[in-house]
């Protein structure tokens, strides 16, 4: 009957669409970590600025760039080193809000978005980050294997470029003073 007809329909149509949110979503993603790519950062980061300036909601950024991770690839082999970037992005996961965007910046960096986190409630989170992944224990080797994190709020007006230059020159700073480190802002 008609009814039955037009029910159908609107089930074929919402299944179609809820593939091509699927898909859109999937899109989105780094394939291996299931963190966001570098191309949703651009956007996330964008929106979050916009945002910010908007309705003056504050938030953060963090870059996160594990230590020394050419030689646990040519000591492990690079399967190990993915099974490292797995570990890292689950890690990173369990600690940050539903909010919170984490993507892959590309290779072995990743920026996270903390969306509505003053400096010293992003700090925190990214200190016991820290702490977690440095306690993850691997099948294939007993070192420790640690990530250095620069970590800036971001200011009114400021333009994504401009906080990402803050964030990654601490992130440098992070590395030079000893690695396995959050280095914060002063802000
Ligand atoms: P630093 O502590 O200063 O960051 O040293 P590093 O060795 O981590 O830095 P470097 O930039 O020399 O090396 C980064 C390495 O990350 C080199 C590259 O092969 C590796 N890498 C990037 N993407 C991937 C990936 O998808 N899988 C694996 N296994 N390795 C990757
Ligand atoms: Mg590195
Ligand atoms: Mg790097």
């Amino acid at each position: 009957t008609a009814i039955n007809f037009s029910h159908n329909s609107f089930a074929v149509i919402s299944h179609q669409e809820k593939e091509n949110h699927q898909l859109h979503q999937k899109i989105r993603l780094d394939q291996m970590t299931g963190a966001y790519n570098h191309t949703t950062y651009t956007e996330e980061i964008a929106s979050a600025v916009e945002s910010h300036n908007a309705e003056k909601t504050v938030f953060c950024l963090a870059m996160v760039d594990l230590d020394n991770f050419k030689t646990v690839n040519d000591t492990y082999g690079h399967d190990r080193g993915d099974q490292v970037l797995i570990a890292l992005c689950d890690i990173l996961r369990k600690h940050i809000g539903t909010a919170d965007v984490l993507c892959r910046y590309g290779g072995e960096e990743f920026a996270v978005i903390l969306r509505e986190k003053s400096l010293a409630e992003a700090k925190r989170i990214m200190e016991a980050a820290r702490e977690d992944f440095y306690a993850q224990v691997y099948p294939f080797t007993e070192r420790h294997i640690t990530f250095s994190c620069g970590l800036c709020q971001h200011q009114p007006q400021e333009s994504p470029e401009a906080l990402f230059i803050r964030a990654d020159r601490l992130l440098y700073d992070a590395k030079g003073s000893g690695k396995n480190r959050v280095c914060i802002g002063t802000e």
